[in-house]
Order: C-alpha cells, then sequence, then structure tokens
C-alpha cells in the first residue's frame, strides 16, 4: 500500500493531535505540556526516545536495516513552538491560552512528524537505515535547533545523517497542497544590530552646550541603507530595517542618549561576514565623527538556509513522484524570513520544504500570513507532510 495511503488512514490521529497542540501552544525552549503530547502519540511505537536536557525537545530513533542499527541514517524536523500572538481565528480548536498561539503553524509540523513515525514504524522491517525524528522546541528567536545539535541530536543514531528533511507549512503564498523547494539558499540568514549612541544632555536652546545624539543616530539609519545599496551587490541582496528607534523625552530637552535596534538579512555567508564587519565601523565612525560615544553590538542570530542542490532536487523528485508534477515547484527567489534548520543544514546536507496549508476558501495571495493572528491552517495539509516526510525517509534511505 503507498505510505500515502497509510498517512491517510491515520489523518483523524493527526488532526486530533495538531488540534491538542493547537490549544495548548507554548513559547520557547520549555514545553513540557507538547512534549508530553508528543511523548504519548509515540508511545507504543518500536522507537528509542530521549529528551532534552536544557529544552523539552523529543528525539526519537527508529533502527531499521537488516541488522539493527546498520545502514545510512536520516534525519527529519518537526518544530513545536507558538508565538506571542492572541488568536483571533474562531476556530473549534483554537489557542485557549491569551496572548499565545501557534501563528506560525508549528502545530502542524509536530503532529505530521508524529505521524511520519508512526507510518515508518510499521515499515521498520524494510526501512533500509535509521530515521532521527528531532521534535524542536525554540524555533521562533531561541535557536533550539542549536541548542539539540550541541545535546547531540546529530549523533542520536549512532552515525551521522547522510540527509536531513525539513517541512514548513504556510498559511498563504502557495495554494493548498503545493509544496516548494529550491536548490542553495532557501531562507536568509537574521542578525541583530543594537545601537546606543552616548551623548550630553542639555537644553534644546543651547545645543552647542550638550552633546546631541539624536542627529547622529539619524545619520547612521541613513548611512546604513546607503550602505546597503553601495557595497553590496544586487544579486547578493541584503536588507537593513531599522525596527526600533528611541531617544528623548520632550521637544526642548536634549537627552543623554539614542538607542535603535535594526534587523540585518542576508544570503551567503560572504555578505553575512561582511555585514558584521562593516556595519559597527560604520556606526563607530559616525559617532567619532561627531564626537560621540557609542556602543554598537552585531550579533549572530540565525545563519543563511541552505539546501543543498541534490537534495533540493531529491525533494522535488519524490515530490512528484508521490503527488504528481503538478504539486511542486521550483521557488524562483529565498525567502527573507529565517529559520533555525540552518543550523542543521551547517552540518549535514539536506532540504527545506514549503507545503501550502492555505484554507481552500481563501486566496492564497491575499490570505494573511504566517505569524498573524488571523492565519489558518488547513488541516487537509496533514496528510500530504505526513506523506511527504515518510516517503523522503524510504526513498533517501534507499538510495544508501
Ligand atoms: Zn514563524
Ligand atoms: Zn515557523
Amino acid at each position: 500500500m503507498p505510505v500515502r495511503d497509510d498517512a491517510a488512514r491515520l489523518a483523524g490521529q493527526i488532526a486530533e493531535l495538531r488540534h491538542a497542540i493547537h490549544r495548548e501552544p507554548e513559547i520557547g525552549l520549555d514545553l513540557p505540556k507538547t512534549q508530553a503530547k508528543v511523548l504519548d502519540a509515540l508511545a507504543g511505537l518500536p522507537l528509542e526516545i530521549s529528551t532534552g536536557r536544557g529544552l523539552s525537545s523529543v528525539t526519537a530513533v527508529l533502527r531499521g536495516g537488516p541488522r539493527s542499527g546498520s545502514g545510512p541514517v536520516v534525519l527529519l524536523r518537526g518544530d513545536m513552538d507558538a508565538l506571542p500572538v492572541t488568536e483571533e481565528t474562531q476556530l473549534p480548536y483554537a489557542s485557549a491560552i491569551p496572548g499565545v498561539m501557534h501563528a506560525c503553524g508549528h502545530d502542524l509540523h509536530t503532529a505530521m512528524l508524529a505521524g511520519a513515525a508512526r507510518v515508518l514504524s510499521a515499515r521498520q522491517a524494510e526501512l533500509p537505515g535509521s530515521v532521527i525524528f528531532m521534535f524542536q522546541p525554540g524555533e521562533e528567536g531561541y535557536a533550539g535547533a542549536r541548542q539539540m545539535i550541541r545535546e547531540g541530536v546529530l549523533e542520536a543514531a549512532g552515525p551521522r545523517p547522510v540527509a536531513a528533511y525539513g517541512l514548513h507549512v504556510t498559511s498563504n503564498r502557495l495554494p493548498l497542497g503545493v509544496f516548494s523547494t529550491r536548490p542553495g539558499p532557501m531562507l536568509a540568514a537574521a542578525d541583530q544590530i543594537t545601537v546606543t549612541v552616548h551623548g550630553r544632555g542639555g537644553h534644546a536652546s543651547q545645543p552647542h552646550l550638550a552633546a546631541d545624539p539624536i542627529p547622529a543616530a539619524c545619520e547612521m539609519v541613513l548611512a546604513l541603507q546607503t550602505m546597503v545599496t553601495r557595497t553590496f551587490d544586487v544579486f547578493d541582496p541584503v536588507v537593513i530595517t531599522v525596527g526600533s528607534f528611541h531617544a528623548g523625552t520632550t521637544d526642548n530637552v536634549i537627552g543623554d542618549e539614542a538607542r535603535f535596534l535594526a534587523t540585518a538579512r542576508s544570503y551567503s555567508s560572504r555578505s553575512r561576514s561582511a555585514l558584521a564587519e562593516q556595519v559597527p565601523r560604520l556606526i563607530r565612525d559616525i559617532a567619532s565623527a561627531h564626537g560621540l560615544g557609542v556602543d554598537v553590538e552585531y550579533s549572530d542570530e540565525y545563519p543563511v538556509t541552505v539546501n543543498d542542490a541534490g537534495e533540493a532536487a531529491f525533494a522535488g523528485e519524490t515530490i512528484a513522484a508521490v503527488f504528481g508534477r503538478e504539486r511542486g515547484e521550483t521557488a524562483q527567489f529565498p525567502i527573507t524570513g529565517a529559520e533555525d534548520f540552518s543550523f542543521v543544514l551547517e552540518e549535514v546536507p539536506g532540504a527545506f520544504v514549503f507545503l501550502g496549508a492555505c484554507p481552500p476558501d481563501r486566496d492564497p495571495v491575499t490570505a494573511p500570513t504566517n505569524h498573524s493572528a488571523v492565519a489558518t491552517f488547513d488541516d487537509a495539509a496533514l496528510v500530504e507532510g505526513t506523506a511527504l516526510y515518510a516517503e523522503l525517509a524510504l526513498r533517501r534511505l534507499a538510495q544508501g
């Protein structure tokens, strides 16, 4: 029986798990209730299960191969955390917790990965290798994947995986059931720039007796944009946005300092390291030109999510073989969002694949985006995602 039919038979169970997780969302690295639901869903399956030390992750290993433990290893990853958003969807299984919502669809990822563990467990005897199921907390800004790597997820089955795959649902952009991936950069690197310009406060009518941090900070904001267009290749794009800017209290007082925060997105390690070098230099030099002090910090958050060309092609072929060619697309451009699956893909070749979960009564072009309080993800995507996870593992292990 095709894997997709196995997944379809589990549709009710997978949706039930998804709804239970959706109703009780948790944020960050500590997701005890979600972890308990995952452990429950995996109970009784022939898996070696371990849980995280510094985070509430679940790592499950399914050993196939003619002899237990032989053959290659493939890793499948699903993230489990929610966002600080108050849900406004009116869904019957909407979040029961004010201020917390599965607005990025990670509830679907968790349920699909648990579904894939069940589908593959039933085929353990025919598995030509082992599968690591990586249930990961803390994707939304907590670098949970990096922590799971430090705790040994890549060595959970013994030898390192030959390939790793992650799925992500989208509430807009793609029609329901359509998969999208691409070779090379798939999502941006995201870094944070924190700047505090130190001046000397005084009377606004006598700026020459003070040291006003505001004009210099404004100059920095504009200079960052000029730097982007003058020093970076347009075909290796960089985006800098100052999303927070605070200074002063009222019109007739010069304050002591001005602060701003910016996000920097890039798509290559070359641009990323150039940013890390040029941004602090630009900020410091502008401060010094005005005789002001400054603290500037360029902090690395998530690296570029880079799909291995061979693995992205393999994922595309698998999608075409299982669902039909019309169900897969090669994305023309990367996405400006960021993903901590990037840390896994820095260590293991693999591919990150988007799956359209836009409800059929909405237009993917205008539907609310992931992270919106009214974003909805259709349950019909669950069987498809479960089937793709399982097929990627089965077919990739068969290649050796
Ligand atoms: Zn998200
Ligand atoms: Zn996400």
